[in-house]
C-alpha cells in the first residue's frame, strides 16, 4: 500500500466536476484579477471565520508581510515570534526591516511558550506573531494579555489552522490581523500560491487592501506605494468551491487523529491538545526515538512521513547572524530530532490509517 503524506489528487477527484466547471467559468468571464469570484470567496471566508473583512493576497507569506506593513512595522522595530515555525513567519518580519526576536516553544503544544515572551520584550517591540502550529491554537488569552500590557499588536499566523477554535472563537479573529495561507497542501488549499488577511478593523482592512494593490483604491489613484500581491480569480474560485467542504474535511482529520491517538498513546508521544481548543490537525506530529530508522522502515512499507521542522529557525544558516546557541531554545532544540509527522488528509481511508498504525507499532517495537 502506498500512503503519501497528503493526497491532493484524491481530493481533486472527489470534487472534480465542480472544480472543472468553475475554472471554465472564470476563464469564460475573464475574471482573472479582482471580480466576482474573488469577492464571493472573500465574503464566504469572512463569514466562515466569523469576521468582518477578508482580503485575498498572493500567498501566506505575503499576508504576513502586508499585515506587518499595515501596522507600520519598520526597521527600528522588533517583532516577536516562535522558533518552531516555517521560515515565512520570520521572513515577513525581516522583509519590513524589523528585527526578529525568537521565543522557544512549549514542550507539550510546540506553540510559543507564553512564559518566555516577556523576557524578549524591549522598548523596540511592536508586535507578536503567534503561530497556531500544526493546527492547534496558541495560548491566545495569555498572549493578548501580554500584548495589552506592553501595547503590542498581535498578528496571528493561521497558515496551518483554518477553522481551529480557541474557547469557541475562530482562530484568526483574536488578534489585530489574522494571516492565512492557501498553499495547495494546507487544510484549505488553492491550485497554486494564495493567501488572505482577516480583520475586524475597518481602517486596517482598507489599508491592507490598498497596500496589496499598489497603494490604491481605484485605478491610478495611488495614495502610497504598496506591492502587487492579489489573490487571483482562478484561485479564489477554486477556494470558494473547496470552502464548502472544509468543515467536513476538518472533521475527518479529527477522526483520523482520534484513531491514531487511541492506538499510539502508549507507544509514542502523541499530540497534546489544550483544553477548550479545536485542533484541526493540519499535521499529526508525534515524537519518537531513533527517528531515522523508523522513517526508513515506514518508507519500505510505502508510508511517507514528514519532519516539521528538522532545524528550528534560530539554528538555520539564515539566522546565524543572531548568534543563538542551543541553550537559548532548549525545547525547540530537544524536539527537533524526535518530531515525526504521520500521513493525515481527509481522503485517507480507515484501512490506510490502520496500515500506518500497524507498521508504526512494528517500527517502534524494533527501534525505539
Ligand atoms: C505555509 C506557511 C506559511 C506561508 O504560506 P505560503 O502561502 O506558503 O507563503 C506561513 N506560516 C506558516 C506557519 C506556514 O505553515
Amino acid at each position: 500500500m502506498q500512503i503519501p503524506l497528503v493526497d491532493l489528487k484524491a481530493q481533486y477527484d472527489s470534487i472534480k466536476d465542480e472544480i472543472d466547471q468553475i475554472i471554465h467559468n472564470v476563464i469564460k468571464d475573464s475574471a482573472f484579477i479582482g471580480g466576482k469570484y474573488l469577492k464571493s470567496f472573500e465574503n464566504n471566508f469572512a463569514n466562515y471565520i466569523g469576521i468582518k473583512h477578508c482580503i485575498g493576497v498572493g500567498s501566506g507569506t505575503d499576508a504576513l508581510f502586508v499585515a506587518l506593513k499595515t501596522l507600520d512595522i519598520k526597521d527600528s522595530d522588533e517583532v516577536i515570534t516562535v522558533a518552531n515555525t516555517f521560515i515565512a513567519t520570520s521572513e515577513a518580519i525581516s522583509m519590513t526591516g524589523a528585527r526578529v526576536r525568537f521565543v522557544d516553544c512549549d514542550k507539550d503544544t510546540y506553540n510559543i511558550d507564553v512564559n518566555k515572551i516577556e523576557k524578549v520584550v524591549s522598548k523596540k517591540t511592536k508586535a507578536i506573531i503567534p503561530v497556531h502550529i500544526y493546527g492547534q491554537p496558541a495560548d491566545m488569552d495569555r498572549i493578548m494579555e501580554i500584548a495589552k500590557h506592553y501595547g503590542l499588536f498581535v498578528i496571528e499566523d493561521v497558515a496551518q489552522a483554518h477553522g481551529a477554535k480557541y474557547k469557541n472563537k475562530s482562530i484568526g479573529t483574536l488578534g489585530d490581523i489574522g494571516c492565512f495561507s492557501f498553499f495547495p497542501s494546507k487544510n484549505l488549499g488553492a491550485y497554486g500560491d494564495a493567501g488572505a488577511i482577516v480583520t475586524s478593523n475597518n481602517e486596517l482592512a482598507q489599508k491592507a487592501r490598498m497596500f496589496a494593490n499598489h497603494g490604491r483604491i481605484e485605478k491610478y489613484n495611488h495614495e502610497f506605494e504598496g506591492i502587487n500581491s492579489r489573490l487571483d480569480g482562478l484561485q479564489a474560485a477554486v477556494l470558494d468551491v473547496k470552502l464548502k467542504y472544509l468543515e467536513k474535511w476538518i472533521e475527518r482529520r479529527r477522526a483520523i487523529a482520534k484513531m491514531y491517538n487511541e492506538e499510539l498513546r502508549n507507544i509514542v508521544v502523541i499530540p497534546y491538545v489544550m483544553p477548550e481548543t479545536r485542533h484541526v490537525y493540519h499535521l499529526y506530529v508525534i515524537r519518537v526515538r531513533n527517528r531515522e530508522k523508523i522513517i526508513t522502515y515506514l518508507q519500505e512499507k510505502g508510508i511517507s512521513t514528514g519532519i516539521h521542522y528538522p532545524v528550528p529557525l534560530p539554528f538555520l544558516k539564515a539566522y546565524r547572524y543572531l548568534g543563538h546557541k542551543p541553550e537559548d531554545f532548549p525545547v525547540s532544540y530537544s524536539i527537533k530530532d524526535e518530531v515525526l509527522s504521520l500521513p493525515i488528509y481527509p481522503e485517507m481511508t480507515d484501512e490506510q490509517v490502520s496500515y500506518v498504525i500497524k507498521h508504526l507499532k512494528d517500527a517502534v517495537k524494533r527501534y525505539s
